[in-house]
C-alpha cells in the first residue's frame, strides 16, 4: 500500500498502463541486429530535419505575431540542432555501440548535462537548457507515432479491465491527449491537487492520486493496482479479498454518481429555495460538451491556454475566433466566461521564450507576460470580442496583482474595442471585463480593484497557494496548500463580503467550488455562483438542495471563529454527515 494525495475522488480497480516520458527511461537499448544501423541513422536522420522544419516555422511565426526579438530563442535552437558535433556524437553511437537513436540521443544529452553542470556560470547553465529543449525536441519526433498523439489507446486496452495511468508526471499537452483515452485512474508521483493532471481528472470524473514517491520504479505493466483518490491510497499488486472490497466499493461509486445525474434538468437550489447558479471549469470542446450534459447553466471559467499548450506555434487571430466561436456555440446557455492567456507556472509554451526560471510560479506568468508582449493579448482581445457575437460572454483576467495592472489591461481592451470600431468589423456589444482575484495583494485591496471592475472571479488555487506560501504543485506542502484554512477562509470572506457591499457579481472558480466541505461554507457566506469541473456538479447540485441556508450561515459563521485547519476540518466533516452522508463518498478525505 502506497500513499499520496487523493486528487480526484472515487475508486476504481484496474490494471497499470505506465506512461515513459520522452527519453524518461535510463536504460540503454541495443538495436537487435546491427544490420539495423543504416536505417537507424536514416530515422534519427529524419528526425533532425522534421525537428529543423518546425524550429523554421517557428522562426517565422514568432517573429511575425511577437517580434524579432522573441524568435531569437529559436533561432538559438536551429544553431545546436545543426551543430554538426552534436550529430555526428549521436551517429558515432549508433554505429560503434549499436545502440538505439533514442538511447544514442540520451547518452550524448547526459554527457552534456555531466560536462555543463561543471561550469559555474549562469548562461551556461541556460544554454544546457536549450541543448535539452533541442535533444527533446529530437526525442518527440522519433517517438511519434504515425496516428497521431492518440495512438497509445490502443496499447491502453486491455481486455475488460479498467486501465490505470501510472507516470513520474503528467505535462498539460500529454494531459491533453490523454483526456480522450480510455482511462480509469491516474497514480503520479509528483504533481499537487490543482496540477492540471488532477484538474484533467477531476473533469472526467477519473479516480486519481499523486505525490506517490517511486511508485514507477515499482510496478509494470499489466499489474493491477487498486486506486482510492479519496484518501490518496494506492494498493499495488492487492490479494483477492481487496480486490473484492474494492470492486465493490467501485460499484457503489458509480451507482451514486448515476443516480445524481438523474437532477441535472432541475434548478440548483438549497433546501429552503435559494437559487445558485452552478457553471464548468473548461479547457476543450470536449469539456464544453460535458458541461451540458451534466446541467450547468454555462462556463464560469473556460482556461484559453490549452488551445496554445497543445498548438506548435502561435495560433493567430483567425484561428482563435473560430476556437472560441464552437467553444461559445456548444456550451450551456451559450454563456461563457473567457480567461485570457494564463501560461507560465507548470504551463510553458516553448515560443514564447526561456523555460526555467528559479521560481515559476512567482515569475513571468500570466497577465504579466502581456506587459512586454502586448500584440499577444491584443490578437486575443479581438478574437474573443469578435466571437462574443454568437453568444453571452465575459473576459476574465488572470494573475492581476495591482491596481495599475488592471487599469492597464482596461486601457489595451478599450483602444482594442475603438480599432475593431474603427476596421468596420463586427463585435459584441455588451461583454463584461473582469478580474481574477487569485493574488493576495489583489484580494486584500478588493476595493480598489472593484471600482475598476464588472465583476470578480476567484480563483482559490492560487490564492490558496500564494496566502500559505506553498507550491500547488508539491506533494510535501500539500497538507498546507488546501482550502480548510482559517487564513483562507477569512479572507474570501472579506472579498465576499466587499463584492456584497457594492453589488459586484462574484462568481469563485477553484477547485475548492466542487468540494462538498468547502461549498458549505461558501454558500453560507453568501457565494451564490460556484464554478467547477463539470464532474462535480450533479453532487453540488444535491447537496445545496439537502442544506437550508439559515443552516449554511451558520456553519460559515463557526468556522469564521476556529483558529486550525484541524478543528475546522472536523467540524465540516460532522456538518457534511448530517446533511448528507451519501455525498462524503464523493468528497476528497
Ligand atoms: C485558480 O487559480 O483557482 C484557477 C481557477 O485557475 P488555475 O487553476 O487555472 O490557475
Ligand atoms: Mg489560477
Amino acid at each position: 500500500m502506497r500513499k499520496g494525495i487523493g486528487v480526484s475522488p472515487g475508486v476504481v480497480v484496474g490494471v497499470v498502463h505506465r506512461v515513459e516520458s520522452v527519453l524518461g527511461s535510463l536504460e540503454q537499448e541495443a538495436l537487435e541486429d546491427p544490420g539495423q544501423v543504416p536505417a537507424e541513422v536514416e530515422r534519427f536522420d529524419q528526425a533532425v530535419a522534421e525537428s529543423a522544419s518546425e524550429l523554421e516555422t517557428f522562426v517565422q511565426k514568432v517573429s511575425q505575431e511577437l517580434g524579432d526579438n522573441a524568435a531569437e530563442i529559436f533561432k538559438g535552437h536551429l544553431q545546436i540542432l545543426n551543430d554538426p558535433a552534436l550529430l555526428s556524437k549521436v551517429h558515432e553511437l549508433i554505429e560503434t555501440k549499436h545502440l538505439t537513436a533514442l538511447a544514442a540521443l540520451q547518452a550524448v544529452m547526459q554527457s552534456y548535462a555531466a560536462q555543463f553542470a561543471r561550469i559555474e556560470q549562469d548562461f551556461f547553465r541556460e544554454r544546457m537548457s536549450d541543448v535539452r529543449d533541442v535533444i527533446l525536441r529530437i526525442g518527440s519526433h522519433l517517438t511519434r507515432k504515425p496516428a497521431g498523439p492518440h495512438d497509445a489507446a490502443g496499447d491502453c486496452r486491455n481486455g475488460e479491465e479498467s486501465v490505470i495511468l501510472v507516470a513520474h508526471e503528467i505535462l498539460p499537452s500529454q494531459a491533453m491527449s490523454l483526456g480522450e483515452l480510455p482511462i480509469a485512474g491516474i497514480v503520479t508521483e509528483v504533481g499537487g491537487s490543482t496540477s492540471h493532471a488532477a484538474i484533467l481528472a477531476r473533469s472526467r470524473g477519473i479516480p486519481a492520486v499523486s505525490g506517490v514517491d517511486g511508485v514507477m520504479a515499482d510496478v509494470g505493466n499489466g499489474d493491477l493496482m487498486i486506486v482510492d483518490g479519496r484518501d490518496g491510497m494506492v494498493i499495488l499488486r492487492p490479494d483477492q479479498e481487496a480486490t473484492a472490497a474494492y470492486r465493490k466499493v467501485q460499484r457503489e461509486f458509480f451507482d451514486i454518481k448515476d443516480r445524481l445525474v438523474a437532477n441535472r434538468d432541475l434548478p440548483a437550489l438549497s433546501a429552503d429555495g435559494t437559487r445558485v447558479e452552478l457553471l464548468a471549469n473548461i479547457n476543450n470542446l470536449a469539456d464544453a460538451q460535458a458541461s451540458q450534459t451534466v446541467g450547468a447553466t454555462g462556463v464560469g471559467l473556460f482556461r484559453t491556454e490549452y488551445l496554445f499548450l497543445t498548438h506548435l506555434d502561435v495560433p493567430g487571430e483567425e484561428e482563435q475566433y473560430e476556437y472560441y466561436r464552437r467553444i461559445i456555440l456548444n456550451s450551456p446557455n451559450q454563456t461563457v466566461t473567457i480567461r485570457t492567456l494564463d501560461l507560465g507556472g507548470d504551463k510553458t509554451v516553448p515560443y514564447l521564450g526561456r523555460r526555467s526560471e528559479p521560481n515559476p510560479f512567482m515569475g513571468w506568468r500570466s497577465t504579466r507576460i502581456f506587459f512586454e508582449n502586448a500584440k499577444l493579448f491584443i490578437t486575443q482581445i479581438r478574437a474573443i470580442l469578435r466571437a462574443s457575437r454568437h453568444g453571452r460572454v465575459s473576459i476574465l483576467f488572470p494573475m492581476i496583482t495591482t491596481l495599475e495592472e488592471l487599469l492597464h489591461v482596461n486601457t489595451l481592451v478599450k483602444e482594442t474595442r475603438d480599432n475593431l470600431r474603427r476596421e468596420g468589423v463586427a463585435f459584441g456589444a455588451d461583454v463584461k471585463t473582469g478580474v481574477m482575484v487569485e493574488v493576495p495583494a489583489a484580494a486584500i485591496c478588493i476595493d480598489a480593484i472593484l471600482r475598476e471592475t464588472d465583476f470578480i472571479s476567484i480563483g482559490s488555487n492560487d490564492l490558496i497557494q500564494y496566502l500559505v506560501a506553498a507550491d500547488r504543485d508539491n506533494p510535501k506542502v500539500a497538507h498546507l496548500c488546501e482550502p480548510l484554512n482559517p487564513a483562507i477562509f477569512r479572507l474570501l470572506h472579506t472579498v465576499l463580503s466587499a463584492c456584497q457591499r457594492t453589488g459586484t457579481p462574484v462568481t469563485l472558480c477553484g477547485e475548492m467550488a466542487g468540494q462538498p466541505r468547502s461549498v458549505l461554507v461558501l454558500f453560507g457566506m453568501g457565494l451564490r455562483r460556484f464554478s467547477m469541473s463539470p464532474a462535480f456538479i450533479p453532487t453540488i447540485k444535491a447537496l445545496l438542495a439537502s442544506v437550508t441556508t439559515a443552516q449554511a450561515e451558520r456553519y460559515a459563521h463557526h468556522v469564521l471563529q476556529l483558529n486550525t485547519s484541524e478543528e475546522i476540518r472536523s467540524y465540516l466533516t460532522a456538518r457534511l454527515h448530517e446533511v448528507s452522508s451519501t455525498l462524503e463518498m464523493l468528497d476528497r478525505a
